[in-house]
């Protein structure tokens, strides 16, 4: 059988360069491969209230401008079924008996949690729907039978609890027939990408820690905020020798420099080794540096910001793909809603005789 691929995003802001590399690129190679069943992406408005019960208005607001930002970076909707998370009810109450096999304990040790309630300042008031999303993000996995989630490495300890899940309830139900595929997560290959620090070199990059260059970031602010980049501090002088660890600007070469990139952009150098030997040495300014990156990001978001333009005067029929997309989604969950449920021995149905 042919793999099932769900993966998503919370709208709580325009997609950066961490969802292009942590996961829409993975996306994109699968997309075209086309070697799959069934591909979704979800976003996920209900798992963003979680963190943002009183923004009600950013997380509707930002429906579509997720959406948007998959279409111009090139997810094709007649490929991918691409839809709202809250327009699944099945998907919430197969949450609720998920809930019962996880202990409150197993969730506070989650690493990503742990980190993610010391940002948002939640250490002595954390709603308890934050506390429990990732088995709500269990239950988005399992509700399409899902064998492949293509995410960035903050996710796998979700995962690795979607795993649990199911094998806690094949231990508790033990169906006849199986219900729920075994979810793998699919990272990125190289180490930085997997996590893409942000322009505070800080912590991930992330919509949430506003150290982000989005996709749809116009020509000017791109070059502003790389520009403005935390590269190595003791750096001062261009003769000085600098680091490459935890030089933000290097992380990005990583990720995104390619051979092809110095012929076009910076032919004194034949890759990026020679690059980082060079500023290692001393000699090579943050400037000059800097400046070659801004070249490759340009270059790489031209096109998704110019489709971007395009799309924005779309609006109407990009929301009702999505509601009719989310009506599919609704029926495949209430599927699998119903063989959860017999699989339970809830199938209140057969007591009539
Ligand atoms: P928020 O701050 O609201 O949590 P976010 O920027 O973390 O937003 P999410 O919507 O939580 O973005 O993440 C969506 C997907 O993108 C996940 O698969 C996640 O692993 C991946 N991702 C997000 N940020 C990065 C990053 N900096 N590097 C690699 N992958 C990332
Ligand atoms: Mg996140």
């Amino acid at each position: 059988m042919k793999d099932i691929i769900l993966t998503g995003d919370r709208p709580t802001g325009n997609l950066h360069l961490g969802h292009y590399v942590g996961s829409i690129k993975n996306r994109l190679k699968f997309q075209n491969q086309g070697d799959f069943d069934k591909f979704y992406i979800m976003i996920a408005d209900t798992q963003a209230l979680t963190d943002n019960a009183d923004r009600v208005d950013k997380v509707k607001n930002n429906i579509i401008q997720v959406a948007i930002d998959y279409i111009s970076a090139g997810i094709d909707p007649e490929k991918v079924t691409i839809f709202i998370q809250s327009l699944v009810p099945e998907l919430f109450e197969m949450t609720s008996y998920f809930m019962n096999l996880v202990t409150v304990s197993r969730l506070q040790r989650n690493p990503t949690i742990k980190d993610e309630i010391k940002q948002r300042g939640f250490v002595k008031s954390m709603p308890v729907g934050f506390l429990t999303y990732p088995v709500s993000q269990a239950a988005d996995i399992l509700a399409f039978k899902s064998t492949i989630v293509p995410v960035g490495e903050d996710q796998l300890p979700m995962i690795e609890q979607t795993r649990e899940i199911v094998n806690s309830f094949n231990y508790t139900y033990k169906p006849e027939k199986t219900v729920f595929a075994m979810p793998k997560a699919i990272l990125p290959e190289s180490a930085v990408c997997k996590r893409l620090p942000g322009l505070d070199g800080k912590v991930k990059m992330s919509k949430s820690a506003g150290n982000a260059i989005y996709l749809c970031d116009d020509k000017a602010t791109i070059k502003q905020k790389i520009m403005s980049a935390y590269t190595d501090p003791n750096h001062i002088k261009v003769s000085d020798p600098g680091q490459i660890e935890g030089n933000i600007v290097f992380s990005y070469l990583d990720a995104f420099c390619e051979d092809q990139h110095f012929a076009k952009f910076l032919p004194d150098y034949k890759n990026l080794d020679e690059l980082k030997a060079h500023y290692q040495r001393g000699g090579l300014g943050d400037v000059k540096v800097k400046l070659f990156l801004n070249n490759i990001i340009q270059e790489l978001l031209a096109p998704v910001r110019e489709k971007r333009e395009y799309l924005i005067k779309h609006i109407n029929d990009i929301y009702e793909m999505l509601f009719e997309n989310s009506k599919k989604a609704s029926l495949v969950a209430n599927q699998t809603l119903t063989e959860m449920k017999d699989a339970m021995g809830l199938d209140y149905k057969k007591l009539l005789k």
